[in-house]
Formats: C-alpha cells, sequence, structure tokens
C-alpha cells in the first residue's frame, strides 16, 4: 500500500524513493511513501486562500458543530481504525487512548466551543480597560483568526490522538491545517484523514495532509502561519530556529521528551492506600503503550526506607504483564512502534545502566506471546534503581521511549522536588501523598518546573484521570526541556491559534468593533419595552431606565424576614453605626437588585424566557433608608442558539441613587426567543 498525501483537495502518491513503514510485530511491510513532488507553497496557499476564508466564515459554535459531527462521524470508523492500529505494536487498550482519546477530545473542543465561546467571529479577551477620566477613551483586548495555516508536525506514538488533539483547537480558531504525521504510524492517520475526507463534513481547504516529508514548507510560512510540533527535542530545536520561522515570527510550539517524576509522598508508608495507589499507576505508565508516551513516568522517587518494598511491589506487579502480539489473547503489552524504536530504547537503557542496576526486566532475556521476539520491536518492561539519585546525570538527561523507568531514593521532601525538578522542565509530575499540607508543598515546589500536576490520595483516586494523560479541559506542555509549549486547555488551546490585538477608541467604536457595548456608548430608546423584542430585533445599546422607587425601613425589615437575612447592619441602626464602612443602617444589596428587577422587568409573557444568572455583580455604595434608586437596562450581549430558538442576552445594568451615584452594577443574563410570543414547542 502506497500512502498519499491530501493536499489541495486530491490524493497524491510522492513520487521518488519511498520510505517503508513495518508492522511493528511482525517486521512486515504495512505501507510506503514519499512526499516527493508535492508543491509546498501551493499547499500553504490552498489552506490560506480557501479553508482559511471559509472556516472563517463561520461562527465558532458553526465550527463547533463542524467538529462535533466528525467526532461523530469517525466514532462509526472506529473498528476500522482499531484493526489497524495494531500494525503499530498498540494492545486495544493503548488504541483506545489514540483512538477513542482523539475523538473524545473533538468532542471535548466541540462542547468547549459550543458553551464558552461565543456565537460570533471574534473574542473578546476580558474586561474594557478604562483608559480617561470622562470615559470617552476605552481599550478592549481582542482574539482574531490568523490568516494563515496551522501546520502540525506528529509523533509517532498518537496517530489519530496527535492529529485530533491538535485539529480540534486549530479548526475551532478558524485555522486550516497541514497535518504531518510522523512516517513510522503514518498509515493510521492517513486512514482516519481518508475518513474525513470522504465524510464531507470539512470545508475545501481545511484539512490537509502530508505522508513523507515537509520537504521545502518552512521556506514558504509567513507571519499568519502557526506551527505545532510533538517529538524530539532536538528535531525541535532545529525546526525552531529555522530562518524563516525566526525572520516572520511564526508562533512555533513544540512539546518535546520529558522526564517525568511520580513521587511517593513520606506519608505514603507501604500499606497504606497510596503506597498501593503509586505501584499500581507507575506499572500501568511503564507499559501503557509499552511506555511510548511522552507524559509516561521515568522517575519513580520514593522515600529511601521504602525503595526496597516499592522495587518488589513493582516486580510482582510487572511480573504478571505478558508481552507479545497486541492481537494475541492476554497480551498487556505490545512491541514499540518500530525496530529503530527499540534500538534507541536498548541505547538509552544501556546509558541508564551506566548509573543504575537493573532490578527487574533483561531487555535481552524475557517471554514472547504469538510472536517472533527478534522480528517485533519488543522490549521488556524494565526497572532500573539508581545508585546515586543527587549526582547522576543520565537519571536526568536520558529519556528511554519504551517500558522503562528508574528508581530514586530520596532523603526528604526537599530532596524529592529538587530531583524532580533536575528533569529540566516537565510534562507532568504526581504525587501520591493523604496529606493535604505536604502535598501543597510538593505542589509549590514542582509548579515552576511542570506543565501538570497530579495529586492522587484515597479519596480522588477511584476517579482520577490519571498521571499520563492529558485532557483537553487542561494545558499539555511544559517549560524548558518539555518543549516550552502548552496545547489543549480548553478555550486557551483555541486562543493560541488567535491573534490577540489591543484596541482602543471610542465607547461606541469599541460596541462596534467588537460586538459587545461598551458603558459610555450610545443608549438607544427602542420605542418599546426591551423585554418585548425578540431575540434577532434586538440592538446593543436598547436601553430601558426605570422609574424610581424610594427604600425605605420597612423594606428593609421586611426583606429580612422573608429571608432570614438579619445581619446587623441591616436591622442594627447602633451597631451598623459601628460598622466603618456603613456608619449607619443600610439596605441589602440582594434587596437592592430584586427592587431593580421589580423596576425593570416586563411581566406579560413574551421572547424573554427566564434568567440565568448575574455576572460581575458589585454592590458599589451603601443604599440607606430614605434613599432613592432606579436603574438603567442595556443590551450589551447577544449570542444567538441557532439550534434552540433562542438566544442568550447579557443586560448591562447599573443601579443609581438620587444623586446619579452608582451603588450597584452587574450584568443580568437572560435568554431570550427569537419569536415575539414563544410558542412551547418551537422552543
Ligand atoms: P522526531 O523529532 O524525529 O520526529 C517527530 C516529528 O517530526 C515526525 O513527524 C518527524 O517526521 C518530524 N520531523 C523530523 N525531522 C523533521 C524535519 N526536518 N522537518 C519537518 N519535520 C520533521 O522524533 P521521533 O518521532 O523519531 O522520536 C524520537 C524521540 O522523540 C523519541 O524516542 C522520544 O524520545 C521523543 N518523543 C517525544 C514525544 C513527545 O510527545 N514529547 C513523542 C514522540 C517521541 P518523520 O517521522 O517523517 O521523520
Amino acid at each position: 500500500m502506497q500512502l498519499q498525501s491530501y493536499i489541495g483537495g486530491a490524493w497524491h502518491s510522492g513520487r521518488g524513493a519511498l520510505v517503508a513503514m513495518r508492522d511493528a510485530t511482525t517486521g512486515e511491510i504495512v505501507a510506503e511513501a514519499s512526499s516527493a513532488g508535492i508543491d509546498f507553497a501551493a499547499a500553504l496557499r490552498h489552506a490560506r486562500q480557501l479553508g482559511g476564508p471559509a472556516l472563517r466564515a463561520l461562527t465558532f459554535h458553526e465550527r463547533a458543530a463542524l467538529l462535533k459531527a466528525l467526532a461523530k462521524r469517525l466514532t462509526e470508523c472506529k473498528e476500522e481504525f482499531y484493526a489497524l492500529s495494531y500494525r503499530t505494536g498498540a494492545t486495544r487498550s493503548d488504541s483506545w487512548i489514540d483512538i477513542d482519546g482523539g475523538i473524545g477530545t473533538l468532542f471535548a473542543f466541540a462542547g468547549k466551543g459550543g458553551r464558552e465561546l461565543p456565537n460570533a467571529r471574534l473574542y473578546l479577551d476580558g474586561a474594557v480597560e478604562g483608559l480617561s477620566k470622562a470615559g470617552t477613551f476605552a481599550g478592549q483586548h481582542i482574539y482574531v483568526s490568523r490568516e494563515g495555516a496551522a501546520v502540525h508536525i506528529n509523533a509517532f506514538n498518537f496517530p489519530v490522538w496527535g492529529m485530533l488533539e491538535k485539529l480540534a483547537p486549530a479548526l475551532l480558531a478558524g485555522m486550516p491545517a497541514i497535518v504531518k504525521p510522523a512516517t513510522a504510524t503514518a498509515y493510521l492517520t492517513e486512514l482516519v484523514v481518508h475518513r474525513i475526507v470522504e465524510s464531507g463534513i470539512l470545508p475545501a481547504g481545511a484539512l490537509q495532509l502530508v505522508c513523507g516529508g515537509l520537504g521545502d514548507l518552512f521556506e514558504h510560512l509567513n507571519c499568519q502561519d502557526f506551527v505545532s510540533f510533538t517529538g524530539s527535542a532536538d528535531t525541535a530545536a532545529r525546526l525552531r530556529a529555522h530562518p524563516n520561522v525566526i525572520r516572520h515570527s511564526v508562533p512555533f510550539i513544540a512539546e518535546t521528551d520529558s522526564l517525568n517524576s511520580s513521587i511517593l509522598a513520606p506519608d505514603a508508608a507501604p500499606g497504606t492506600a497510596e503506597f498501593d495507589l503509586f505501584v499500581k499507576e507507575v506499572a500501568r505508565e511503564m507499559t501503557v503503550k509499552a511506555g511510548q508516551k511522552c507524559t509516561a513516568i521515568r522517575k519513580v522517587l520514593v522515600p529511601a526506607a521504602a525503595a526496597g518494598d516499592v522495587i518488589a511491589a513493582l516486580r510482582a506487579a510487572l511480573g504478571k504483564v505478558i508481552v507479545g502480539d497486541p492481537r494475541a489473547e492476554g497480551v498487556g503489552m505490545g512491541p514499540l512502534a518500530s525496530l529503530q524504536q527499540r534500538v534507541e530504547v536498548r541505547a538509552r537503557i544501556a546509558e541508564l545502566r551506566g548509573e543504575a542496576d537493573l532490578v527487574v526486566g533483561n531487555p535481552d532475556a524475557f517471554e514472547v506471546r504469538g510472536a517472533d521476539r527478534q522480528r517485533g520491536a519488543f522490549v521488556p518492561p524494565v526497572l532500573l534503581l539508581c545508585r546515586e539519585p543527587q549526582t547522576a546525570r543520565a537519571l536526568h538527561a536520558t529519556e528511554a521511549f519504551g517500558p522503562v523507568a528508574t528508581v530514586a531514593a530520596y532523603r526528604d521532601v526537599e530532596d524529592a522536588i529538587a530531583l524532580a525538578r533536575r528533569g529540566a522542565g516537565s510534562l507532568v509530575a504526581s504525587v501520591f501523598s493523604a496529606d493535604d499540607d505536604l502535598a501543597g508543598r510538593f505542589v509549590r515546589g514542582l509548579a515552576p518546573y511542570h506543565g501538570r500536576i497530579l495529586v492522587v490520595n484515597r479519596h480522588c483516586a477511584h476517579e482520577s484521570t490519571g498521571h499520563g494523560s492529558p485532557l483537553a479541559a487542561l494545558v499539555h506542555g511544559g517549560p524548558g526541556r518539555a518543549g516550552g509549549g502548552e496545547e489543549l486547555g480548553g478555550v486557551r488551546g483555541v486562543l493560541r491559534y488567535m491573534q490577540r490585538t489591543a484596541v482602543q477608541g471610542s465607547p461606541d467604536t469599541l460596541t462596534v468593533a467588537g460586538g459587545r457595548w461598551v458603558r459610555g456608548g450610545r443608549l438607544r430608546d427602542p420605542g418599546r419595552h426591551p423585554f418585548r423584542i425578540p431575540f434577532n430585533d434586538l440592538e446593543l445599546g436598547d436601553t430601558l431606565k426605570s422609574a424610581e422607587r424610594a427604600v425605605t425601613v420597612e423594606d428593609i425589615e421586611r426583606f429580612a424576614a422573608l429571608t432570614g437575612d438579619t445581619f446587623y447592619a441591616h436591622l442594627s441602626e447602633t451597631e451598623a453605626a459601628r460598622n466603618p464602612l456603613f456608619g449607619g443602617r443600610v439596605a441589602h444589596g440582594y434587596f437592592l437588585i430584586s427592587a431593580a428587577a421589580g423596576l425593570f422587568v416586563d411581566p406579560a409573557y413574551g421572547p424573554v424566557l427566564g434568567n440565568y444568572g448575574l455576572n460581575e455583580l458589585r454592590f458599589v455604595k451603601p443604599v440607606k433608608p430614605g434613599d432613592r434608586i432606579k436603574v438603567r437596562l442595556t443590551c450589551a450581549e447577544k449570542n444567538l442558539r441557532a439550534d434552540k430558538g433562542w438566544g442568550e442576552v447579557a443586560w448591562d445594568a447599573q443601579i443609581t441613587n438620587q444623586r446619579d451615584e452608582t451603588v450597584a452594577s452587574y450584568q443580568v443574563l437572560t435568554m431570550v426567543s427569537i419569536h415575539a410570543v414563544p410558542d412551547a414547542h418551537a422552543t
């Protein structure tokens, strides 16, 4: 089978010398690939001129809907992916992480896009920044889609997840992608891309695939493009120093090899639940994907007194793992992805053995089920014990990208933290402890050197997602050696693909530019109560100015009696007088917002369906008996939920007193039907 690249809307078979990909278990050739003959400048143009505009024409919600449709379609094809995935050396459960994990990431971003991003093409970052005394000049940060292509260079270990975890945030951000999978397992990525293309779900130009090298693509990158890389630190260093990347300041994020630690805290002695959880997690991390995970545990840091027990327990756990053909019954760990990787891993084990002793497993003598040990890329689980971790070098620098970990004994908490930090920047560290004070010390000590920290105790273990699992909602990446990049992290991951721009101008200009009404901007009189206006007819700035009402002692006392909130500042004149903030009795803040609702609501049946919360509520000035309050309510933000028949409307509310001083300020969040008189069945 010759792999094809999908470029410029057509499938291409490469010319010239082909690179062979082999079944990790049998060594048979699975596929061959070459990207020779691809016009990479044209591929970038295709993405920029076709894919980008098509994606940018859609709102975040519409792009999220594409991701969801894609996730559903790929779910239907899953078994086909699983069948081919065996050839990469993955067991069924390894493939679950790659295939279901990848599809799950698409679903997660679809959900985030629909819920946490607006139904718009532009994202507002934070509040308006007041820049002037009179309020006629202000600033607002906006995020807009970059107008280039996202170039995704992926590692061999996750041919499906690796593509989808980068693709989801890029597409949501409105950026088309050119995906380059690692050649060793590109046949599985290619199959998935075939199914994506056949589905017709993505607009033309949104996704291109390169099987083989990237040719001269880097020569054609410009400042609107974006590179996201996963793989070795050496390749990352080479690519990020490409003259064109430097000249055009092309954003480049990397996720590279990393020496991740798992720490058994001093309180987690043998016999505790945390000790058992630790052993289970280390054994699992060593063997899942045959240890070929960028997040896998490489340094097993344990109190010196517990080292013997930890090794004995790991020996027992790893002894149960059957190595062999991932298709064979009972096999818990398959081969590495390629014979090349076996050579690499064996060489790294040899390096580590310079300062550590083999305590479990022997790369030269082990059983393999259902396969030829020499033909497949097999390595058994290998555990080493470092002789002097404090002075060791390889322990902190050599990553054997396979089922290999090294136990290192630490002296005290500070020493454990120092040993973990010697990785010079890692993707993840985990701590097993039932002592939250101790866990807090570890977190504070580890955080500057780690992208993610997992703390496991008996209370969260049964729901913990584990040391090695990057999650769509949390950032994935790490400082220093881990590449210095960040992927995922929910909306953070999407915004990374966008350009943040500070816009300055008058409130009216900012309202139009950003799509959110800005205080100080024009107040429109819509000629009727804004609660009578269906969603699509409401305009930003549509305002209601309420009548005034007095606040009396009776109001305060009745509110206290009704709610049970009898705080002294509301009910006792003498005690309230001693309060330095109030100097006398004041109305409840909650009474004010309730009274304001009484002033602004239009009670009749109509397009406003409900109120789902308040944002940014601040009680700015106390209201005393005898004060008179009124409220201004302005349509500030609209967000259509197209599939639901209504939209969210945020109303800017400002309660003022008889001196026109603001006493409370907030946003009222409502759901407003697109129909003047909503029909129960339509919404
Ligand atoms: P590489 O860095 O060699 O490859 C990673 C990706 O970069 C592949 O897609 C590769 O393509 C591509 N690539 C390599 N050279 C270039 C280039 N000049 N221009 C453009 N793209 C390029 O890493 P490997 O996959 O070989 O893995 C090596 C080591 O990296 C592992 O042993 C492990 O230590 C570490 N690693 C770390 C991972 C992580 O997630 N942090 C994941 C996987 C590996 P091609 O395959 O065609 O060469």
